[in-house]
C-alpha cells in the first residue's frame, strides 16, 4: 500500500500506543477516545481495510480478541463487554485499517445496549430472507 496508515504505523511500532496485547499476527491498544474505560482496538498486523476486504484477516485477530477481552474484563473489573466493528463510512468507520472496537462495560454504565436502539426495519423477515436465500 502507499497511503499512509496510522494503525500499520502503530503495528510496525513506527506511531506511539497504548499496546496491551500483542501476538505474531495482531495487536491490541487503547482507543484515543474511549467511549469506556478500557476502550480497546484489535487489529491484525496486516493492512486489510474491513471485514469485506478481510481476505482471512479475521481468523488471525481471533485469538487476540478473545484474550483481550479476558484480560479487559479481569483486569478493569467490567461486568460484560461488546466487540463491535464499522465497515465502510455509511456504516461509521473512519479509519480504514480493519479493526475491532472492544468496550468494557458495567451494570448501569449508561452506554445503550443493543436492544435499546428503536429499530427502523420495515421489511418482513420473510423478505429478506428470501432476498439472502431465494
Ligand atoms: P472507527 O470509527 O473507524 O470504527 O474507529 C476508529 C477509532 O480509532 C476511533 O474510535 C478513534 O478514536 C480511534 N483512533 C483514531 N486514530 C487513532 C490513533 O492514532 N491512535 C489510537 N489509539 N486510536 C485512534
Ligand atoms: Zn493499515
Amino acid at each position: 500500500m502507499t497511503d499512509f496508515c496510522i494503525f500499520c504505523a502503530i503495528a510496525a511500532a513506527d506511531a506511539p500506543a497504548s499496546i496491551v496485547a500483542e501476538d505474531e499476527n495482531a495487536v491490541a491498544f487503547l482507543d484515543l477516545h474511549p467511549l469506556t474505560t478500557g476502550h480497546t482496538l484489535v487489529i491484525p498486523r496486516r493492512h486489510v481495510t474491513d471485514v469485506l476486504d478481510a481476505d482471512g484477516a479475521i481468523g488471525e485477530v481471533a485469538a487476540l480478541l478473545e484474550g483481550t477481552s479476558r484480560l479487559l474484563v479481569d483486569k478493569l473489573g467490567a461486568d460484560g463487554l461488546n466487540v463491535f466493528q464499522a465497515t465502510r463510512a455509511a456504516a461509521g468507520q473512519t479509519v480504514f485499517h480493519l479493526h475491532f472496537h472492544l468496550l468494557p462495560r458495567w451494570s448501569g454504565d449508561g452506554l445503550l445496549a443493543m436492544h435499546e436502539i428503536r429499530s427502523r426495519v420495515s421489511e418482513s423477515l420473510e423478505t429478506t430472507h428470501a432476498r439472502l436465500v431465494g
